[in-house]
C-alpha cells in the first residue's frame, strides 16, 4: 500500500493527479501522468495546480496525455492540438483579396493561432 500522493504546492493538500518534471537541458517543464514513484526534480500537482501551471520565463510547458482514469484534458483536446500543429506546419495560403486580415494558421477548440501576414 502506498500513501496518497499530495500536491507538492505549499499549503495545498489536494490529491495529486499529475507529475511535473523539469527537464533542465531543454528548458522544458513536462506535465504528465502521475509518476509511479517520486523522483528528484519531479513535483506532484493536483488538478487545479496542473491547470494553472505556467512555465518560468524562457521555459516551455509540455503537457503529455493524461491517464484516462484521472481528470484532465480529454484526448479530443490533444487531438485538436495535434491537428493545429499539423495545420501550422503547412504553408498558409495567401489571402485571396490581399487584405491585412490575420491568417489563421491553426485552431484548437475555441482558440485560434493567428499569424500577421505583414510580419
Ligand atoms: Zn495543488
Amino acid at each position: 500500500m502506498s500513501p496518497v500522493r499530495r500536491c507538492s504546492r505549499t499549503a495545498c493538500g489536494r490529491p495529486a493527479v499529475a507529475t511535473l518534471t523539469y527537464v533542465y537541458a531543454d528548458s522544458t517543464a513536462v506535465l504528465g501522468p502521475l509518476a509511479t514513484y517520486a523522483e528528484p526534480h519531479c513535483y506532484d500537482l493536483c488538478a487545479a495546480h496542473s491547470e494553472r501551471l505556467t512555465a518560468p520565463r524562457g521555459w516551455e510547458v509540455l503537457r503529455l496525455a493524461p491517464d484516462p482514469t484521472t481528470l484532465g484534458p480529454s484526448s479530443d483536446d490533444l487531438e485538436a492540438l495535434a491537428d493545429a500543429v499539423r495545420e501550422a506546419a503547412r504553408p498558409a495560403a495567401p489571402p485571396a483579396d490581399g487584405g491585412r486580415e490575420p491568417v489563421e494558421v491553426g485552431r484548437r477548440g475555441h482558440l485560434r493561432m493567428l499569424r500577421d501576414p505583414e510580419a
